[in-house]
């Protein structure tokens, strides 16, 4: 595996950029990034040099940062943050650029920001598909709209829950989590957008029911406008993804990971739809 980079976002260097190793200590003890999950962070696909979506990743930085009162640095900078970390990584095929910006430490008000790029080969239930476990979320699909604070559909740097969720997938012998919502309907990865074949139907879980407005759902919602076909943003039930015709579980780096078992019910995979699907996500076909 090649060497992980950091780029860090440094007023104090000649253009605001300094490259560190992934090593260096580059963070206040203090910081409400650490002591808080205070902050907001994007995740970027970068296929044989080619770095996908940058654009609505970050405004998507943007819209959760906003959604916590937080001020992200000058969009010029993040770009260009993002350009240095890929151009020294070492070439990779596969590679993650996350973009992390916290509120800094506590009491200075001077966001921290930095880029990390490391090599991000996808597993082989990633590839091959994943068995995925339903697990209740605890909350409505009306709670987005009631209790805006609970920040659903904010890509925050409050990941405790998801990686919780994540480990219990792991303790039932899965490999990712599918969260339902106290009402019964299905609503995103831990990591992911749902995504499901139902005949000619695509359908996916609308991001006003409180999840997070994927960027590789857009990509495949425009591929798949191309073959003249539509993603309905609709709720589905656990049932409706249990006796879907192929489902993915949609994400960056991962793009279009199918899923071949739901709890104990066996999926469908669409091995060409998935070509098709991960092809529009990283821009290789
Ligand atoms: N939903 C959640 C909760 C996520 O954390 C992510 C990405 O990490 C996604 C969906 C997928 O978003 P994207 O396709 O923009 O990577």
């Amino acid at each position: 595996m090649a060497d992980p980079l950091l780029v860090l976002l440094d007023p104090s260097a000649p253009d605001g950029l300094r490259v560190a190793p992934e090593g260096e200590a580059a963070l206040r003890v203090t910081d409400l990034g650490v002591t808080r999950g205070d902050g907001v962070f994007e995740t970027i696909g970068v296929f044989d040099g080619r770095a996908q979506n940058v654009g609505p990743h970050l405004d998507r930085l943007e819209r959760s940062a906003g959604m916590i009162d937080l001020v992200p640095p000058a969009r010029e900078t993040l770009e260009a943050a993002i350009e240095r970390a890929i151009r020294e990584h070492e070439d990779v095929a596969d590679l993650g650029v996350r973009v992390i910006v916290t509120r800094g430490p506590e009491g200075e008000n001077t966001p921290t920001a930095w880029v990390h790029a490391k090599e991000w080969p996808l597993s082989t239930a990633e590839r091959t598909g994943l068995h995925v476990v339903t697990l209740d979320r605890g909350v409505s699909t009306t709670a987005p709209a009631s209790s805006p604070w609970l920040l659903l559909g904010a890509k925050t740097l409050s990941y405790a829950v998801n990686m919780a969720a994540s480990r219990e997938a792991a303790r039932r012998g899965a490999d990712d989590v599918l969260f339902v919502s106290s009402d019964g309907y299905a609503l995103e990865g831990p990591t992911s957008t749902l995504l499901v074949r139902r005949g000619d139907r695509f359908s996916t879980t609308p991001a006003e029911a409180g999840v997070l407005p994927g960027t590789s759902l857009a990509a495949v919602v425009t591929r798949l406008r191309e073959q003249g076909q539509e993603v309905h943003e609709e709720l589905l039930t656990v049932e409706d993804v249990r006796s879907a015709d192929a489902a993915w579980l949609l994400s960056s780096v991962r793009r279009a990971a199918p899923i071949r078992r739901l709890d104990d019910t066996d999926l469908n995979i669409d091995e060409e739809l998935t070509a098709t699907l991960s092809g529009a996500i990283s821009g290789r076909s």
